[in-house]
């Protein structure tokens, strides 16, 4: 055979192979399908486990006892947590950054550096008829859920907070918190006003067989909810069960806030026990929404954290068959942080990039919400 014959032979496999390629692209059956998926609102459940670096996450792999559900990701990055005004962030510039796109300073909740109100995903959604939900250990009013629907210039004004809430139109909330509705300085009745303004509120229990058309408030401690080594239980767990039930059951699209609080106190109290303990639960609610996601089309969850807390090494132990948790500060840190990415969009999440990008990437996969 000639070298022109091979070469036109070369030639016509590969005008074939771009035949097919084009072919198989511009059919009709995928075009009609991908016609279908971008109609259906996009739903988001976004997980963050405060204080929950790579180290917290590391631990869940030695002490869990059976694989981490983190092995389930495939698609992963991670972000650059410094606030505008520290390198080392708080809970509060860190949500912010999430919740708004933009930096801001350290203790700020939903505020720029020059204390302007920035809006926030959940504000956003909202006014596109979206359900929304937070769900926090701690009181409903800490930097972390608060900085998703409050505007104040510092972390520590929960009673203002507390009175954002009710504006925000949040559809489904659960976390402590209680004593700033019940016995504010300012004498008003916030939990009476929840009622008043249409919420089933409960400061009892979670309840299960929500109806889908009301909103709902537990608020289940008078400030956080017990850590785990203090008797929590499975409220993380069972109060995401209660949520994406809830919240699933219209068609509007949802976007529900999930906060692993007490990883980060482990840390400060230098606690290995509590913070491994707090990790596992958080591991545990985490491979609940896996499952969820991977039988509920449409859905997107990402995982991460707003800073590492505790400077941790997971090192040698005095047995050669385990580990040993050790503390370098009782402080946030500034490591990298990882963030993890399943469902709809997953592989947007990949690299390494800022904390706010979160939000951006976010608002991109959300569609037209800005
Ligand atoms: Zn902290």
């Amino acid at each position: 055979m000639t070298v022109n014959k091979l070469l036109s032979i070369g030639s016509l496999l590969t005008a074939f192979i771009v035949f097919s390629c084009s072919q198989t692209k511009d059919s009709q059956p995928e075009k009609a399908e991908a016609t279908i998926k971008e109609e259906k609102p996009l739903n988001v459940i976004f997980m963050i486990g405060d204080g929950m670096g790579l180290p917290q996450i590391t631990s869940s792999f030695y002490y869990k006892g059976s694989p981490s559900n983190f092995e389930q990701f495939k698609n992963i990055g991670f972000i650059k947590t410094s606030s505008k005004s520290h390198k080392v962030t708080d809970s509060a510039g860190g949500a912010t950054a999430f919740a708004t796109g933009s930096k801001t300073y350290n203790r700020a909740i939903s505020v720029s550096t020059d204390t302007t109100n920035m809006p926030t995903i959940l504000e956003k959604l909202e006014e596109k008829n979206y359900k929304t939900g937070l769900i926090s250990l701690t009181s409903i009013t800490h930097a972390t859920p608060a900085c998703f629907y409050a505007h104040v210039k510092d972390r520590d004004m929960h009673e203002d907070i507390a009175a954002q809430l009710l504006t925000s139109g949040t559809d489904f909330f659960a976390g402590g918190g209680l004593k700033y509705f019940t016995k504010r300085a300012d004498g008003k009745d916030l939990y009476g006003d929840f009622e008043k303004a249409g919420y089933i509120m409960d400061s009892t229990s979670l309840k299960n067989g929500l109806d889908a058309d009301k909103k709902y408030g537990f608020l289940l401690a008078e400030e956080g909810i017990p850590s785990k080594i203090d008797g929590r239980g499975d409220f993380l767990l069972d109060a995401t069960k209660v949520a994406l039930e809830q919240l699933s059951a219209s068609d509007s699209g949802y976007f529900l806030m999930v906060e692993g609080s007490y990883i980060d106190w482990g840390g400060h109290a230098k606690n290995a026990e509590m913070m491994v303990t707090e990790m596992l639960d958080f591991d545990k609610t985490l491979g609940y929404v896996l499952d969820y996601v991977e039988s509920h089309e449409n859905t997107l969850l990402v995982v991460t954290a707003d800073h590492e807390t505790g400077g941790v090494a997971i090192g040698k132990s005095d047995r050669a068959d385990s580990v040993a948790v050790y503390f370098t500060t009782d402080q946030h840190t500034a490591e990298l942080i990882p963030v993890f990415a399943k469902g709809e969009h997953e592989d947007d999440f990949r690299g390494i990039y800022e904390n706010n990008e979160i939000n951006h990437k976010l608002v991109d996969a959300l569609g037209n919400i800005k």
